[in-house]
């Protein structure tokens, strides 16, 4: 899948512009503060519509102007798309055009331009908190299966008027919503549980091409029980007092998370900096052979100041591994030339003070 064309024009301090990008993608070089993230930002949006770092969109929206368009020409073997968006500032309106006709239901679009992205935040998805390597699986897995977008759908709001019931003290109105929660929350865990339990060898891999030797092992922290919708009756009765007592439901896929160990201990809480950035890289693209696997299209890799924090071997393993994606359009960015490593195989384009300009 390739983004051949992106026309951007009031998007954050972008400069009006057309780019026809090469099928390899490119390295984007420029000073902090040029627009260098805001370019990838513009790149991602038209997967799911949104900013991939939660922004707005009127924050997206150039300072003092009345909105946005974007439009995108991406190529994949199932064809040819024009998907444009256009964002008025005044009333918050946002239209989305496939082929040039209106679009209306976002959700049906999504997918259409698949791209993974790895932003200097994303390090958090190794050192971080649990809620944020919940995200990343429920992220992959509802675009990777429509299944598990339904079932998490369900399950999240199964999930929020059993709490609310909680919360009135309302018992025998929480439980009208056991029976969904339990359905919905086992079919979730399947799919995560299945995903995990093949996460070890996989990311094994990426490690050892990135250049981390310590032995990786990924588990599911969470009751694997719960994947029988049957078995929830008795979890959730064993949990009643303790529901009632913090007004929220205590067991279920919302609670769980995913250990991974390095070299026996947990990255989280023992890795360096560099083997954090070093997991979560990988964990991004695992995210990606997840997803080409699941749609049978290379997603496009967006790498935003990936180079940084990496000893030279690391940066040069990253840059091996990145030729090797083959027919994956690959789009990174850096504020330093000498940060590139030498057998990177990208064009490089220079961005400053919002101007694009190809090499
Ligand atoms: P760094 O190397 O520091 O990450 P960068 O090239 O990635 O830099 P960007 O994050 O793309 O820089 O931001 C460039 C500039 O865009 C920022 O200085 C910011 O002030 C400006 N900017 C952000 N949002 C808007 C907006 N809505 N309108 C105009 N300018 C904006
Ligand atoms: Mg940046």
């Amino acid at each position: 899948m390739r983004l051949e064309r992106l026309v951007a024009r009031g998007f954050r301090n972008l400069l009006d512009t057309e780019l026809v990008f090469p099928p390899t993608g490119v390295a984007l070089l420029g000073a902090n503060g040029q627009g260098k993230t805001n370019l990838l930002e513009a790149i991602y949006y038209p997967v799911f519509f949104r900013s991939f770092h939660g922004a707005l969109d009127q924050e997206l929206v150039k300072f003092g102007g009345p909105g946005f368009r974007l439009e995108g020409d991406v190529g994949a073997t199932s064809g040819r798309h024009q998907i444009a968006i256009r964002f008025l500032a005044a009333g918050k309106k946002k239209q989305i055009e496939l082929d040039g006709s209106p679009a209306p239901r976002l959700a049906e679009h999504v997918g259409r331009w698949l791209a993974v992205a790895f932003l200097p935040q994303d390090l958090s998805l190794a050192a971080g908190p649990a809620t944020e390597r919940r995200r990343y699986l429920d992220r992959m897995l509802a675009i990777a299966d429509r299944k598990y977008f339904v079932a998490l759908a369900h399950y999240r709001a199964a999930l929020a008027q059993r709490n609310a019931a909680l919360r009135q003290g309302r018992m025998d109105l929480a439980h009208a919503f056991d029976s969904i929660l339990a359905e919905a929350g086992a079919r979730v865990l399947v799919h995560r549980v299945r995903w995990a339990d093949e996460a070890t060898t996989a990311l094994a891999a990426e490690l050892d091409a990135l250049g981390e030797p310590a032995p990786v092992v990924v588990t599911y922290a969470g009751n694997r029980d719960l994947t029988d919708a049957s078995a929830w009756p008795a979890a959730l009765l064993a949990g009643e007092n303790r529901d009632r007592q913090r007004g929220n439901t205590g067991i279920g896929p919302h609670r769980d998370d995913i250990r991974i160990g390095l070299g026996g201990h947990g990255v989280r809480e023992f890795g360096s900096t560099g083997q954090q950035r070093t997991v979560a890289i990988a964990l991004k693209f695992l995210e990606l052979s997840t997803l080409e696997r699941a749609r049978q299209a290379p997603p496009a890799l967006l790498l935003d100041d990936v180079f940084a924090e990496l000893d030279r071997e690391r940066q040069e393993r990253l840059a091996t591994r990145l030729s090797r994606a083959g027919e994956r359009q690959v789009f990174l960015s850096s504020p330093r030339a000498d940060e590139l490593p030498p057998n990177l195989e990208l064009p490089v384009w220079s961005v400053s003070a919002g101007q694009v300009l190809p090499a």
